[in-house]
């Protein structure tokens, strides 16, 4: 059986990036780029006042003391219309250009004005006082951003500076949802006896779109074969179908033989995990002209589609955005509590992540494996302890993984 690492690698060997396209930028949030960006302008464009004051030439407050005659007002967004020359200031407001001729702002708190004139006291009055230069933050023609870089607050903001309004980029994938099982209800409908609500649904919706994806929440099928394949064919016009449930041994689990009658070729069944083991992976191919799809059956169990979700599900929506590493890496954090590990396979423990001056640290919570959500719920991670008996002892260091 497959480990998970190569399970992952084989995800990451068949899942093809998309192709860049450009986006406007407001709709870039959280994308990668796909080119570095160099800057067309200079940050600031003009030499500006930091401060709401008076322009002057530093020299003539040299002594700390200076009278001079107030010859314009320059708020943010004019244009000065004269230089400063000998003995004279001009009002100046934060954000406006500074006048020919000035190089310093004296802030308003230095100064007192009387009708024409303001009288200057200020001991820390130098050239570039108050100001920003002109190319001071950036100059045109450098680097701003580099390819492969995720698109947050700030690097639109200096894209919007920059007036860089389309992007290069890789969409989101859009990720259909669909929970398979004769046992399912709608979330929000009351199961009758043996049944359930399907939580996963609104679960893998919240990770999807967590991972950067468009969720396409499709509902549940029942199991059966001519409803199994109508809801299919639906989830294979998506760039990824995401499966819950019917991928195990059971004598309704007709996932995988339906998947492959729809044309998606099998690339693994099986990981040596826990939770999750019976997960499903596949392809199918690209039809003249479009894309390929993948298809993902998770183990229907909550905690197995949470957690291939996670470690399978994420990678592939990471690849196809082109987002680096596609991979998220294990954090590694200090044990809190001991834990007696006794594992036929590598386990994925619902845990405690938290983070301490001393550093991460991490502690497993009460479980009683893959359907007990409860857990899941009082953590925010996964430890992954390795197959085997062993003593963990306080304070030794794990592999973690945040969600
Ligand atoms: P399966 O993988 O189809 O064998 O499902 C295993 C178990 O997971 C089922 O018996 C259900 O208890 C549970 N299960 C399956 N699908 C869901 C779902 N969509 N939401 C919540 N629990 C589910
Ligand atoms: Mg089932």
């Amino acid at each position: 059986m497959l480990d998970v690492e190569t399970a992952q690698r084989k995800v990451l060997a068949t899942v093809r990036p998309f192709h860049p396209e450009l986006l406007p930028l407001s709709h870039a949030d959280g994308l990668a780029l796909t080119t570095s960006i160099v800057s067309s302008v200079d940050s600031p464009p003009f030499d500006k006042a930091m401060m709401d004051g008076f322009a002057v030439c530093a020299d003539e407050v040299a002594t700390g003391r200076a009278k001079l005659r107030v010859v314009e007002r320059i708020m943010a967004g004019m244009v000065p219309t004269r230089r400063i020359e000998r003995g004279e200031a001009a009002q100046i407001m934060t954000g406006a250009p500074l006048p020919e001729g000035a190089n310093a702002v004296v802030k308003v708190e230095e100064t007192r004005q009387e009708g024409d004139w303001v009288e200057i006291s200020s001991d820390s009055v130098q050239a570039g006082t108050n100001v920003i230069w002109r190319a001071m933050v950036l100059k045109a023609g450098e680097q701003v951003l580099a390819a492969g870089t995720t698109l947050r607050p700030p690097q639109l903001a200096a894209l919007a500076e920059l007036g860089e309004s389309q992007v290069s980029v890789r969409r989101r994938p859009r990720v259909a949802i669909l929970a398979t099982g004769d046992e399912l209800v709608p979330y929000d409908q009351t199961p009758g006896p043996g049944q359930i609500r399907n939580s996963n649904e609104l679960m893998l919706t919240a990770q999807v779109r967590g991972a950067g994806g468009q969720p396409l929440p499709l509902g549940i099928a029942r199991d059966q074969e001519a409803e199994l394949a109508a809801k299919i064919r639906q989830g294979l016009q998506a760039d990824v179908l995401v499966l819950s449930g019917g991928v195990s041994a059971g004598q309704l689990d007709l996932v995988p033989k339906m998947l492959a009658a729809a044309g998606v070729k099998e690339v693994f069944h099986k990981v040596e995990m826990k939770p999750g083991k019976p997960i499903w992976f596949g392809e199918l191919a690209a039809s003249a002209g479009g894309q390929p799809r993948y298809v993902f059956g998770l183990p229907g169990n909550p905690v197995s589609s949470l957690v291939c979700f996670e470690l399978f599900v994420r990678t592939a929506i990471r690849k196809l955005m082109g987002m680096s590493p596609p991979v998220c890496p294990a954090i590694r954090a200090k044990l809190e509590g001991e834990y007696r590990s006794r594992n036929d396979r590598p386990t994925f423990h619902p845990a405690q992540l938290r983070h301490t001056e001393e550093g991460p640290r991490a502690k497993v919570v009460a479980w009683q494996g893959s359907s007990d959500l409860r857990a899941t719920v009082e953590a925010n991670a996964m430890i992954h302890f390795p197959a085997g008996e062993r003593h963990y002892n306080p304070g030794e260091t794990v592999e973690v993984f945040s969600w």
